[in-house]
């Protein structure tokens, strides 16, 4: 629960009210840049190369540390980006060095049509297209989004224990999650992630578990530390489990944990947040990742930046500023002028882009947005 210590906002972040959006798409003639005018980098030289985009904020689960159980206020439908402005938004990126995409929610299987949606995006050509997903549906859609094109998933799994998924996730069945990483193997993708929200008390004594299940069917465990999202509304400080601790249950478990390996899903290091390291199992060596928002934040390699459903660009998960992208999508531009005024845009509010955030340990410095609206 929040913690009655935080101090406000305003004292935190240097007097800047930082719920106030922030209007920071800077008034540029089109064409003054281009398309094709470089690179996309924020003000503290950081190369942006990786967009996650939001295809809804609605869920089919309540996960507990994510989203409230009478649910959140959705965004109207005619708010949320139809097709057709998605992809000219990840266009636009692509022409300025973003070659990375993951589709993500709220739920993003709950998204109607999103194999078309998929299909679109998978013929842009991108380095990358992977989608992050609770796995509920994932046995009927497995198959078909790989033949859509799409690279890779990432699939939350937090307990093996059916009594307390269903505790954690308030509507979720385990059984149709397991169905689904089975479906997802059977289809052909590879280096799936098996994201897990490690949390003291609830799931600390199967860590070791939950790394035998993804070794066992080549998949790449990852454990996150519990983020202090929707102003540390939904964060219980005492479930906390930081990394350091985490490393220490998995050494406990599956023996030492060797340096960090470069990340499993491509040649780039450092691509996504993770850190990685090695555990010998099974006669081989194993990776798991590390995902230490809070206790060691990464801020300093931050290379991505965040779309919401309603087409807002948060250039960093833990504060509410955004640019707003819909306003432009929706301003009658087409063609290459409505990529460069995305592209105008996008650079002027990166140049904004924090350079960290200030979550902490005791459930203060979370932005007022929850998680499940702009999607981890
Ligand atoms: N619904 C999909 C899913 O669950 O994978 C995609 C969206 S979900 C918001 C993306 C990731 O954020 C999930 O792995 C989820 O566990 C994680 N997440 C949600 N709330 C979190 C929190 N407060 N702290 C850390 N991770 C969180
Ligand atoms: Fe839904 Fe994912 Fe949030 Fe769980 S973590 S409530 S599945 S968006």
């Amino acid at each position: 629960m929040k913690s009655e210590s935080c101090q406000t906002d305003t004292d935190r972040r240097d007097g800047v009210p930082v719920h106030l959006p922030i209007l920071s798409e800077k008034p540029l003639p089109v064409g003054a840049l281009g398309v094709s005018a470089g690179p996309l980098i924020d003000g503290l030289a950081r190369r942006i190369r990786y967009v996650r985009i939001s295809l809804t904020d609605r869920c089919n689960y309540r996960c507990t540390y994510c989203m409230p159980d009478e649910g959140i206020e959705l965004a109207p439908r005619a708010d949320v980006l139809s097709f057709e402005e998605l992809e000219a938004t990840v266009r636009a990126l692509q022409t300025v060095g973003v070659e990375r995409v993951r589709l993500t929610g709220g739920e993003p299987t709950v998204r109607k049509d999103l194999i078309e949606l998929v299909t679109r995006l998978g013929r842009l050509g991108l380095q990358d297209l992977a989608l992050s997903t609770n796995g509920e549906r994932l046995a009927e859609l497995a198959l078909p989004l790989r033949r859509a094109g799409l690279h890779r998933l990432n699939v939350s799994v937090d307990t093996l224990k059916p009594d307390r998924f269903a505790q954690v996730t308030r509507r979720g069945n385990l059984a149709n999650v397991l169905a689904g990483l089975d479906a997802a193997r059977a289809a052909g993708f590879a280096y799936t992630k098996l994201n897990c929200v490690a949390m003291r008390g609830f799931n600390d004594d199967e860590l070791g578990a939950l790394c035998r299940y993804a070794w066992d069917r080549d998949m790449i465990p990852r454990f996150i530390e519990l983020m202090p999202m929707a102003e540390g509304q939904l964060f219980y400080p005492g479930t906390f489990l930081s990394v350091a601790e985490q490393r220490k249950i998995l050494t406990a478990e599956l023996g030492p944990l060797l340096s960090d390996a470069p990340d499993a899903e491509s040649a780039l290091p450092g691509v996504g947040p993770a850190r990685y390291a090695l555990v010998r199992y099974a006669g081989s060596l194993r990776k798991v990742g590390l995902i230490s928002a809070v206790s060691e934040p990464f801020c300093d390699t931050c290379n991505r930046v965040r779309l919401s459903a309603t087409g807002q660009l948060h250039a960093c998960l833990a504060y509410d500023d955004a640019i707003d992208l819909r306003r432009v999508l929706r301003s009658g531009l087409v063609g290459d002028a409505l990529l460069d005024r995305l592209v105008q845009a996008a650079r002027g509010g990166l140049s904004d882009k924090r350079a960290s955030h200030v979550f902490s340990e005791s459930g203060c410095g979370g932005p007022r947005k929850h998680m499940v609206s702009i999607g981890g």
